[in-house]
C-alpha cells in the first residue's frame, strides 16, 4: 500500500494525469512567487498593485478563459480549470475572484452568447490579459433577485442607450469592458433582459470603486455609473435573450468557486495543522492533545470530501453532464464548509490566528464574500430545494 500522505489522504492526486498536474504545479508555483510574498500588504492596504501585470501574467499562464476554445484560451479541461482556481484561491480568493470574473463571466459571456466579430474582437486580448473584463448583472436594489432589475437599454434608432446602475462589481474600475445586462423594451423588439458589450471608454459609463470592504481587500470592486450610454446596434449579444443568459455565465463561475474555496481551506488547514505540530502549551504540542486533533481529523474530512466532489462535479462537466443544481450542491457545501475549517484553523492559532503574519483569517474573511455572491447559500439552498421537492420557495 501507498504511505498515508497527510497532504492528500484520499489519494486523489491518483485522479489525475500528469498533464492536470504540471498545470496545477506551474498555476501554484506562479501563485507562490507572485502573490503570497505580498498579499499580506495588498490585503492590509486595501488595493491590488500590479493588478494589469497580474492579468498579463496570468494570461500567459493560460488562466484567463482556461476552459475556453480558440480566440486565444487555452482550451483546458474543466478539471484543469478547476485545478487552477484552487490553487489560486491557496494564494488568495481575490486573486481567483479576478480570474473568475475575467474568464468565466465577462469572456465565457462573449464567447457563448456573442457573434463572430465580438469574439474576434475582444477575446484574444481577453486571454492575454491585455483587456480585462468585468461582469454587471447586481444592482442596488436586486441582487438575489436579478429579475427586477432596472438597468434598462433603449432604442434610439439602431443605437442602444443603456441607463442605470450596477453594485459590487468585480473588476469594474480596472475593466476595459463589461458585459453589462439590462432591461429591454419588448414591444420595441427586444427580449427582455439582453447583455450588452460596453467598451468602458464610452461616454456615459464610469466605475467608482467601492472602498471601506472587510472582505476581498486584494480585489477590485465597483459600481457601474450607466449614464445614458450609446452604443450601436451590434453591442447586444446576439444569442442570450432572458435570464437564462447570465445564469448560465454564473453557473459556469460558481463551478471554479467550488474548487477554489477548497483552496482557502487547504491553506488555512495546512497552517493550522503546521502550527499545533510546534507550538506548545503545557509542555508539549498542542497538536498532541485530542481536543486539537479532533479540529484536525473533522477539518481533513471535508476538505477532502470537498476536493473530491469538485473533482467529481468537473468530471461531469467534462462529460458535458454537469446540472446547475449540481453546481449549486458543490458552492454551498464548499464555500460553507471551507469558511469553517477556516474559522477552526483560526482557533487553533490562537492569537497568531487573527494576524496577517498567517494566512488563516483572510481567508475566512475573504470568503465572507465568496459565501455571499454567485448566489448566496440561502439561494443554492432554494435551488436544491425546489429540485427534490418540485415545489418553488423563492417567492
Ligand atoms: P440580497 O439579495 O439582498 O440578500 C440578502 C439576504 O437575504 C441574503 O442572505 C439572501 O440569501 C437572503 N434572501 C434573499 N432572497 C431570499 C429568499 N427568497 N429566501 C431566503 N433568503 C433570501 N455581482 C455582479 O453582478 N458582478 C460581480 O462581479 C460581483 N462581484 C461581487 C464582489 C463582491 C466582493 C461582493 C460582496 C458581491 C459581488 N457581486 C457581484 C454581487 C453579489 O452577487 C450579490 O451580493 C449577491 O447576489 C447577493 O445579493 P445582495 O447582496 O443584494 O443580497
Amino acid at each position: 500500500l501507498p504511505p498515508f500522505d497527510p497532504a492528500d489522504p484520499l489519494g486523489i492526486d491518483d485522479l489525475l494525469d500528469p498533464e492536470d498536474l504540471a498545470i496545477r504545479d506551474t498555476v501554484r508555483t506562479w501563485a507562490t512567487d507572485r502573490v503570497l510574498p505580498h498579499i499580506a500588504e495588498w490585503y492590509e492596504k486595501g488595493e491590488l498593485p500590479g493588478i494589469r501585470e497580474l492579468a498579463r501574467e496570468l494570461g500567459a499562464l493560460g488562466a484567463l478563459g482556461m476552459p475556453l476554445q480558440g480566440y486565444g484560451c487555452a482550451g483546458a479541461t474543466a478539471v484543469q480549470y478547476g485545478l487552477a482556481c484552487l490553487e489560486l484561491e491557496a494564494a488568495d480568493s481575490g486573486i481567483r475572484s479576478l480570474v473568475s470574473v475575467q474568464g468565466s463571466l465577462a469572456m465565457y459571456a462573449i464567447h457563448r452568447f456573442g457573434s463572430e466579430e465580438q469574439r474576434q474582437r475582444w477575446l484574444p486580448g481577453m486571454a492575454a490579459g491585455e483587456i480585462i473584463g468585468c461582469f454587471g448583472l447586481t444592482e442596488p436594489d436586486h441582487g438575489s433577485d436579478p429579475a427586477g432589475m432596472r438597468t434598462r437599454a433603449e432604442r434610439d434608432g439602431t443605437d442602444w442607450i443603456l441607463t442605470g446602475r450596477k453594485a459590487w462589481i468585480t473588476n469594474g474600475s480596472v475593466a476595459g469592458v463589461a458585459v453589462v445586462w439590462a432591461r429591454t423594451d419588448e414591444t420595441a423588439g427586444g427580449a427582455g433582459i439582453r447583455g450588452f458589450v460596453v467598451p468602458t471608454d464610452t461616454p456615459g459609463f464610469s466605475a467608482p470603486e467601492i472602498r471601506h470592504k472587510w472582505s476581498l481587500r486584494a480585489s477590485v470592486t465597483s459600481e457601474l455609473v450607466l449614464d445614458g450610454v450609446r452604443l450601436p446596434a451590434d453591442a447586444v449579444l446576439p444569442d442570450a435573450t432572458g435570464l437564462r443568459g447570465p445564469l448560465s455565465c454564473l453557473s459556469h463561475a460558481r463551478y471554479g468557486i467550488v474548487w477554489g474555496a477548497m483552496g482557502a481551506a487547504r491553506a488555512s488547514f495546512e497552517s493550522a495543522l503546521d502550527y499545533a505540530r510546534t507550538r506548545e502549551q503545557f509542555g508539549r504540542p498542542i497538536g498532541g492533545f485530542q481536543l486539537t486533533q479532533a479540529k484536525l481529523a473533522d477539518m481533513a474530512v471535508e476538505l477532502h470530501k470537498g476536493l473530491l466532489l469538485a473533482h467529481h462535479l468537473g468530471r461531469r462537466m467534462d462529460a458535458g453532464r454537469l446540472r446547475p443544481e449540481q453546481v449549486s450542491f458543490g458552492k454551498l457545501n464548499n464555500v460553507r464548509e471551507a469558511i469553517e475549517i477556516c474559522r477552526t484553523s483560526r482557533t487553533i492559532l490562537g492569537a497568531n490566528g487573527i494576524s496577517l503574519e498567517y494566512p488563516v483569517m483572510r481567508h475566512a474573511t475573504n470568503l465572507e464574500s465568496v459565501l455571499t455572491y454567485e448566489g448566496t447559500v440561502e439561494m443554492h439552498q432554494l435551488v436544491l430545494g425546489k429540485a427534490l421537492t418540485g415545489l418553488d420557495a423563492f417567492r
